[in-house]
């Protein structure tokens, strides 16, 4: 069977016709497959949804209990029969419940990987390796500039400005699901046992993830703390909430960011990033091309990033490579919906 058989790029996102599904599509369909709950891959609509728990219960969160017609619960390593193919979900090491989905039809395995990262986080199910023959890979950070680093090291970085400036507080701009669990994870490995403040729309997700038995040690709400007793505190917010209003509830605040794209110093600055700090939950070029090398997959299928650079890559490793040219995904906070100054002042 040939690979465009079974999957299909579609205005609608990928589309499985034998199998009668759709993986994360931006658009209402009948059946989709999520990998994971960034509101770029998880959006409301559908009539049948097919995720892991956790997918399915922050898009619960996101979008209310009728987010969908209705759901089904998948575990990783569990196969499905839809159709004439099979379904697996593996864990893609994105955020809590993220999952690549393998698409087997005959003797044709097709990954899907979604969004991805190869490098260790306390926060979620390591990404696993899964041999395919063709291999659908993200490209967000998919130029030879972006090497991402040890997490660990920007972490000591944040704990270093903490201890150098006592007077003045710590925001920390972080993607709210993933990102900032991740960071104040990281802070805690570090041995940072103070209370982390945190943006009012951060509070769900981060619970969730608690509920799920991620240990974040003690989290307070921002919200409410008087100005003086937020000095030497570490707070957790949406990037566009550091340069908000909101902001000025604190005592001269350092700006921090975490982002793979603050590899990218013109990038800091013009965010008035005082503290970039490089931690990414996508993989850096050496985590693309090596996990492509190491699926053994002959072809790969590139979507949603810096395409150009890694289909050329794949070309001059001997693999056969595409751009998917699907439109839709990408920075998962510029597709949420805005935090409220006003509801947070
Ligand atoms: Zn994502």
């Amino acid at each position: 069977m040939r690979p465009q058989d079974i999957l299909l790029p579609t205005a609608d996102g990928l589309c499985c016709k034998p199998g009668g599904f759709h993986i994360d599509p931006i658009r209402p369909v009948e059946r989709a497959l999520i990998t994971h709950g960034h509101s770029d891959h998880a959006r409301a609509g559908h009539g049948a949804v097919l995720a892991t728990q956790e997918t399915l219960d922050m898009m619960r969160l996101r979008y209310g209990e009728n987010f969908a017609g209705s759901t089904q619960v998948i575990s990783y390593g569990e196969e499905l029969r839809l159709g004439d193919v099979k379904v697996k979900f593996r864990p893609a090491g994105h955020v809590l419940g993220s999952a690549q989905i393998a698409v087997t039809a005959k003797d044709t395995c097709i990954v899907a990987s979604g969004d991805y990262k190869d490098a260790p986080d306390p926060t979620c199910a390591p990404f696993e390796l899964v041999p395919c023959d063709v291999f659908i890979t993200e490209a967000t950070f998919g130029l030879p500039v972006f090497r991402h680093g040890d997490a660990a090291l920007e972490v000591k970085k944040l704990l270093a400005s903490v201890a150098l400036f006592p007077e003045r507080a710590h925001l920390v701009g972080a993607y709210s699901l993933g990102k900032a669990q991740r960071v104040i994870a990281l802070l805690r490995k570090a041995g940072y046992d103070a209370p982390i403040y945190l943006h009012g729309a951060m509070e769900k997700i981060t619970a969730y993830y608690q509920s799920r038995g991620i240990d974040l040690g003690e989290l307070r709400p921002a919200m409410g703390m008087k100005k003086a007793a937020l000095a030497g505190t570490i707070t957790l917010a949406p990037p566009s909430a550091t340069s908000d209003i909101w902001a000025r509830r604190f005592p001269d605040p350092v700006t921090a960011f975490a982002s793979g794209w603050m590899r990218v110093r013109a990038r800091a600055r013009q965010g008035g990033v005082e503290l970039p700090l490089v931690i990414s939950d996508h993989a850096d070029w050496d985590g693309l091309t090596a996990t492509i090398a190491a699926t053994g997959a002959g072809e790969i299928w590139v979507t949603h990033g810096q395409e150009d650079a890694l289909v050329h890559w794949c070309k001059t490793q001997g693999l056969r490579a595409r751009p998917l040219d699907l439109v839709g995904y990408g920075d998962e906070e510029e597709s949420e919906p805005q935090p409220r100054s006003e509801a947070e002042a």
